[in-house]
């Protein structure tokens, strides 16, 4: 017989490898007709086809599918989790001082929608969010900052997190005149003081890299946290995830699928299953929200077979 995946709930549902391969099958045939976006030259260079999966559960059980041993960068995907830290490391006000918790309507790089912001990012899901978020990592340069975040990340989650430096190479190529704007917006409006410091941060957090398995390890910190303040935080993350990780597609995905999420743009995404499991996944085409095709097509399988939604 065999293995099936146990994720031991109330409500204890079993998971077939077979299944879990056609759903695959299709999200990789499906991701074809997504863009790789082309602003980072080493992104572009990945493979349509490329894919891979793992689920976890609580119990440590695992199941995957597809390159285990491919490592990409979380890009988007990091941003919880520098929530998530700095939450613990600095507080609530600290925080939501400089971001808000509220839905965007614009993509997730738009200058339109700081400026109709006043210069406060809508939530930390988005670029100008996450650069603000960057900006408040204790460490007097973005190496220490980063290198605190990752430490912590990976004693956490026990994870194997690095960055990869040529991918960071490559962002600092080709300067990204888009989030230079949100970081100028934002130190005009008083949220970031030094704009350099941030970006120089940010764009080193968003090429922290792993593997599927490293991924959702980092889901699970979100699940099953024992430390009553940090499950706090965890639940904060949550739902900042399931209101915002998708950009203007999370009311959408909310209704279709219900689960907390996060997309980057290396085609990275991430679900938390809460109380039970995550859900990493790998697949580079993006939609023209720039989420993965292929992993939101997944997500919705196995969310919709399983009777996942938080909502059910
Ligand atoms: N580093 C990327 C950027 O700034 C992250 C954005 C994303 O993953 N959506 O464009």
């Amino acid at each position: 017989m065999s293995p099936t995946l146990k994720i031991p709930t109330t409500k204890l549902f079993c998971l077939q490898p077979e299944q879990l391969e056609a759903w695959a099958t299709e999200a990789i045939n499906r991701s074809l007709s997504g863009q790789i976006p082309a602003y980072i030259p080493l992104l572009v260079q990945a493979d349509k086809s490329e894919f891979a999966v793992q689920i976890r559960a609580i119990d440590g059980e695992f199941m995957g599918f597809g390159r285990a041993d491919k490592t990409f960068p979380l890009m988007s995907v990091v941003k919880p989790f520098v929530l998530l830290y700095l939450l613990c490391e600095l507080g609530e006000t600290a925080v939501f001082d400089r971001v808000g918790c509220e839905p965007s309507e614009l993509p997730f790089n738009s200058l339109t929608q700081l400026q109709i912001d006043k210069g406060k990012p809508r939530n930390p899901m988005i670029n100008s969010g996450a650069i603000a978020l960057a900006s408040l990592i204790p460490g007097e340069n973005a190496i220490i900052r980063c290198q605190k975040l990752v430490t912590w990340l990976n004693q956490q989650a026990n994870s194997q997190l690095f960055v990869d430096e040529l991918m960071l190479d490559s962002v600092n190529a080709t300067p990204n005149q888009n989030n230079g704007n949100l970081a100028l917006e934002m130190v005009k409006s008083g949220v970031i003081q030094d704009a350099e410091i941030a970006l120089e941060t940010y764009n080193r957090v968003c090429c922290l890299s792993g593997t599927v398995e490293d991924l959702a390890k980092l889901g699970m910190l979100l699940v099953n946290n024992g430390d009553r303040t940090i499950s706090e935080h965890c639940r904060t993350v949550k739902a900042l995830m399931a209101t915002c990780g998708l950009y203007q597609a999370s009311g959408r995905f909310a209704v279709r699928v219900g689960l907390p999420t996060k997309s980057g743009v290396s085609g990275a995404v991430l679900s938390v299953i809460p109380g039970k499991g995550a859900i990493a996944c790998y697949s580079p085409p993006l939609d023209h929200e720039g989420n993965s095709v292929g992993g939101l097509f997944l997500l919705e399988q196995i969310a919709k077979t399983l009777r996942l939604s938080v909502f059910e």
